[in-house]
């Protein structure tokens, strides 16, 4: 459905695992955050630009199974970040300029932009209709053998 390079990843309300620095142990989210910067190699793992980094969660939705999967943490620029969290970026007031950069690295149009807004926006009121969601978080327990505290 989406072919775009840069997304906006809708996160139900439900879902208050979905912050991992929440949840994880200071020292825990370090190694975490830390790996991913240094796959990334100081540069954002979407745009590409040379920028300092975020780390980003990776989470996919399951509607049918209520299952919500760490798929992993990535880093990113703050632009790209801004757009994968869009509605915190436009109640802080920056929602332009991460329009701006949504169409500046997926070459689209402003319409195409309100478009693909719209679709995420329909996601996020089918996801928000789904009752129990079960978050996954196995992709840490493998690859770095941690738990949550
Ligand atoms: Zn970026």
């Amino acid at each position: 459905m989406n072919s775009y390079k840069l997304t906006f990843e809708m996160v139900p309300e439900e879902c208050w695992y979905s912050n991992l620095r929440s949840v994880l142990k200071p020292a825990d989210w370090d190694i975490v955050r830390k790996d991913a910067y240094a796959r990334a190699g100081g540069r954002c793992s979407i745009c590409g630009r040379p920028a300092r980094l975020e780390a980003h969660e990776k989470w996919s939705y399951d509607e049918e199974r209520a299952l919500q999967k760490l798929e992993g943490v990535i880093a990113l620029c703050r632009s790209c970040h801004e757009v994968k969290h869009i509605s915190r970026t436009y109640a802080m007031g920056r929602g332009v300029d991460a329009m701006e950069h949504f169409m500046r690295v997926n070459k689209c149009s402003q319409m195409d932009f309100h478009a693909a807004l719209e679709r995420a926006n329909e996601e996020y009121l089918r996801r928000n209709r789904v009752e129990g969601w079960v978050t996954d978080i196995s992709w840490l327990e493998t690859k770095f053998n941690i738990k949550l505290r």
